[in-house]
Parts: C-alpha cells; structure tokens; sequence
C-alpha cells in the first residue's frame, strides 16, 4: 500500500513517514507540491498526506490538481484553525482533515480508518461488485475468475460508465503499457470476449460491456 507524505517541516514529515512504515505502510516523501504532483503521476499513490501549508503550490491548490483526475483518498493536516474554515469553505476535495499538531499514531489510525471506508465502498451496480484491494469480481454474488489484465480492463471501463474507451487506451489502462510493444487491438477484442463470457452468470443479465462499432468498448451506463 502505498501512501505519500506531502509536508515541507522536515521533522514533521520524517515522523509521519517512521509511524507510517512502521505500520507496515509504503511511504513516499514529497516536500512540496510540484514533487508531491509528480510522483503522484509517476506512481502507484494508494493515500495522501497532504499538508495545507505547503511553499509555493499550496495543499489545497494540490488537492484539487489531484481531486480533478483521481478520486485517491486524501488527508489533509491543518495548521492552524482557521485552515479548516478555509478547506470546509473550500471544499477542496480532501476525504478527511487532521489538526497540527497530531500525535504520529492518531495519523495513522486516521489512515486506516480512511482506507477501510474508501475501499469498502466497493465499485459497482446492482449485479456488479468489485474489490479493488482483493482484485475480486462478483456477479449476482457469484464470485468469478478473471485474469489481472481482464480485471484492469473491466475497472477501466466500470469506472467511467458511459465513455468510450478505443482499443489503445484499454491497452494503455490494463497493461499500463504507453504503446512500447506489440499488444494487438486484436488481444483487447479477446479478453473482452472472455471477460463477457466470464460474467454471464446467468442468461437474465443486461450487457455489461458495450461494443461502440469504429471505435472500442464501453461500460453500459443504463445499468
Ligand atoms: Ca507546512
């Protein structure tokens, strides 16, 4: 699990990350927020520490740069209170906000707690559930077997219900792979074949995936 601690103090953040790896967390340090962006795009980021009072680019200015394309669960760590006037006004984004200073083992209570509500709010539709965290797929409560790249594929698409995904973003998404090798369009048809035959569970199911002719797949959004 990986989490990023944005925080320009340098005590400050050393402690954060000591507590967080020490409860078993992968910690990745940014001290302020164009690193914090960064590695954000450059990295798998499960969670984010985002202090508010950052040089330069601010928490708030950084929370809603990430808000506007992930939905990662995000803290912020207020200084002062009247940050936490500013961020409820605001409304940056953030999923949950800590007073400075905090005890290191409140933050990562918080942490957790955070993670167990966000992931427990699982994907999906009245057929559908999915566990991100335990890559599981369930149809009509019947659990079913798809490969990692069939389960990115399905994510990729569930996930944006309605939008049409052509084959080379689907390849981009489930393999995260930026056109370097020879996945063929052809290989995108196939596991969508078998991730459709995989989820008819039963014969009453609406379509789950929808072919858009001349241009790719699409999550059926009437669902
Ligand atoms: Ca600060």
């Amino acid at each position: 699990m990986n989490i990023l601690v944005v925080e320009d103090e340098n005590s400050i953040r050393e402690v954060e990350t000591a507590y967080l790896k020490n409860a078993g967390f992968n910690v990745y340090e940014a001290e302020n927020g164009s690193k914090a962006l960064s590695i954000f795009e450059k990295t798998n980021i499960e969670l984010i520490v985002l202090d508010v009072n950052l040089p330069e680019i601010d928490g708030i200015t950084v929370c809603r740069r990430i808000r506007s394309k992930s939905n990662v669960p995000i803290i912020m760590a207020t200084a002062r209170t009247e940050d936490q006037d500013e961020l409820i006004g605001l409304d940056c984004g953030a999923d949950d906000y800590i007073k400075k200073p905090f005890n290191p083992s409140i933050l990562v209570a918080r942490v957790k707690s955070l993670l167990k509500r966000t992931s427990s709010s699982q994907i999906g539709n009245e057929y559908i559930k999915i566990d991100e965290e335990k890559q599981q797929v369930k149809v009509n409560d019947i659990i079913i077997e798809l490969t990692t790249t069939e389960f990115n594929i399905l994510l990729t698409l569930i996930k944006n219900p309605g939008k049409v995904f052509n084959r080379e973003s689907i390849i981009i998404k489930a393999y995260n792979d930026y056109g370097s090798s020879d996945i063929l369009d052809r290989t995108v048809d196939v596991h969508i074949k078998n991730i459709r035959k995989k989820m008819k569970v039963s014969n009453d199911l609406p379509e789950f995936i929808l072919t858009v002719i001349g241009k790719g797949y699409k999550f059926n959004d009437s669902i």
